[in-house]
């Protein structure tokens, strides 16, 4: 028998390649890939109280729109006080007549289903979430749908065990809870606040923000299907009447928001006197601190995902770069090279890496506060790729010679904006990463443990990454410092958020 070894082959053919199409440029070009699984999408999104899809009392709706193409989704049910009255109505009632009656092991059970028919859908909700809100498909498909679901199953595995949540001391729920989320991780941010209250035996009342109410009541879909008692979780849509109804309901013995600090405040003034429990998960201004050891190839991704991941709307974003001053020259070459070869454009497309801003109104806040930055006297960097004709995008931008007294250094920009400034040595970078009204996060990119751990001690933040950002998981906690909230979400610790104990 032949052997391939030993079988006479016959000369391969020489051919000179034709010459090459294909200009450098068109080297970095993809072609489209679309997703194309259906979002399952409905025309009009009723209420979801006591169990049922409720017309609002108002009578009114609102359209959600999709900032990739600024093409109406749906309509959406505006409630108004009345409408939150009914929701925490249903929720006493779950309360007292189920809820708070199962034993953790019958809780557990439900939880386990919601994750696993997420888990089911995950396709679907990852589109109808890109649609939505305008992130890459690719996040919304690797991390906010999976991380929505890992939140359902790690607070399951708690629900049975709360004993052990604080160990000698015994843990009773609180009762309703009335939540308000923002929109820059809207199923997400539904999963962090409603699994651990659900878990600690509470019913919940919650809004979703007005530009992203779709994945939650897709949500409700899926509470239904896993016969979710009614009445334990019910979702009211609308604007900030809506919220501030929600939060300062006489029924509500605990509210838990996350948006803005400028929105926390109002609420945390609307409530004082109250006995109300309270957690806010507001805004940051993240520093991402770069010493000369650090590698620099995987600092400059680790850089790249802190600010550029969902075009900059995230909370913990790395937006104040900190890189030690004798390698400012290199990482900045190499980041401006990086973001030259972004792309930009329809959220949908699998190769896409920065999205569409999630509202016109953001848009106008990035651009209103980029133009600071160059009237401050920094010096912007934007690669010159084409945008989408129709939509809200925004070109990736990074502004070097930026000092602390910079607008652009000290606020929120919630977009794809990275601000540099350089430090020479350890302690400078520990005051200029702590000089900020914010405390939720920062980053660490160096070869050496012993500083690693002395800034992780030294930095006031929630969070701190080394040599990584961004990474997430529901057993660890996540929060703030001084204007970046209190209260914790994720872990044990987020648990005793939602509990009292005896
Ligand atoms: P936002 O404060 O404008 O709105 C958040 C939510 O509050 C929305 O649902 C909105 O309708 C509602 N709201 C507005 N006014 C209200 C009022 N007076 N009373 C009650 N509810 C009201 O924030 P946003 O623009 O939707 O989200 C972006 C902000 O959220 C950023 O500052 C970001 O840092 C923050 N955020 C923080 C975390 C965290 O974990 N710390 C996570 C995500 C986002």
């Amino acid at each position: 028998m032949p052997t391939l070894l030993n079988k006479k082959r016959s000369a391969p053919t020489l051919r000179r390649p034709a010459a090459p199409a294909l200009i450098f440029g068109d080297l970095w070009n993809y072609d489209p890939a679309p997703e194309t699984a259906d979002p399952k999408l409905k025309s009009r999104y009723e209420l979801f109280i006591g169990g049922k899809f409720v017309a609002p009392a108002s009578g009114k709706y609102f359209d959600s729109i999709n900032p990739a193409n600024e093409q109406k989704l749906a309509e959406i049910a505006r409630a108004n006080a009345a409408d939150v009255a009914a929701a925490y109505r249903a929720a006493k009632k779950a309360y007292d007549q189920t809820w708070s009656r199962l034993p953790g092991r019958e809780r557990a059970k439900y939880l386990f289903r919601i994750a696993r028919l997420l888990q089911d859908r995950a396709r679907e909700f990852a589109v109808a979430e890109t649609m939505d809100g305008g992130k890459p498909i690719k996040e919304s498909r690797d991390f906010d749908v999976p991380m929505a679901a890992a939140h359902f199953f790690y607070h399951a595995g708690w629900a049975d065990k709360l004993e052990y949540v604080a160990p000698g001391r015994r843990v009773a729920s609180l009762g309703v809870v009335g939540q308000v989320i923002p929109w820059n991780f809207p199923l997400l941010m539904l999963a962090w606040k409603i699994a651990p209250a659900l878990a600690m035996g509470n019913c919940v009342v919650i809004k979703p923000a007005e530009t992203t109410s779709i994945t939650a009541l897709k949500l409700a879909e899926i509470f239904q299907d896993a016969g979710l008692p009614a009445g334990v979780v019910n979702i009211v849509t609308g604007f900030a009447d809506t919220g501030a109804a929600v939060m300062g309901h006489p029924l509500a013995a605990k509210v838990a928001f996350t948006g803005s600090t400028e929105v926390g405040k109002i609420i945390m003034r609307s409530l004082a006197g109250t006995d109300k429990k309270m957690t806010m998960e507001l805004g940051g201004k993240a520093a991402n601190i770069i010493f000369d050891d650090a590698p620099l190839d995987q600092a400059v991704e680790g850089i790249i995902n802190g600010i550029f991941f969902n075009q900059g709307h995230v909370c913990c974003a790395g937006s104040r770069l900190l890189v030690h001053e004798p390698i400012a020259a290199a990482v900045l070459a190499k980041l401006k090279q990086r973001i030259s070869v972004l792309r930009v454009g329809d959220p949908l497309d699998k190769n896409t890496d920065i999205g569409a801003i999630n509202s016109p109104a953001q848009l106008a806040t990035i651009k209103r506060l980029v133009a600071v930055g160059v009237k401050e006297g920094a010096t912007l960097y934007q690669p010159d790729c084409a945008l989408p004709a129709k939509g809200y995008y925004f070109r990736p931008t990074i502004f070097s010679g930026v000092s602390m007294s910079h607008r652009i250094a000290r606020e929120e920009i919630f977009g794809p904006v990275l601000s540099v400034l350089t430090f020479r040595t350890v302690d400078e970078a520990i005051e200029k990463a702590n000089n900020t009204a914010y405390g939720l996060s920062a980053g660490v990119w160096t070869d050496k443990g012993a500083r690693i751990l002395k800034l992780a001690a030294e930095l006031k933040a929630g969070v701190v990454w080394a040599n990584t950002y961004n990474k997430f998981d529901p057993a660890s906690p996540f929060g703030g410092y001084k204007e970046s909230g209190f209260g914790r979400e994720g872990g044990c610790q987020g648990l005793l958020d939602y509990c009292k104990l005896d």
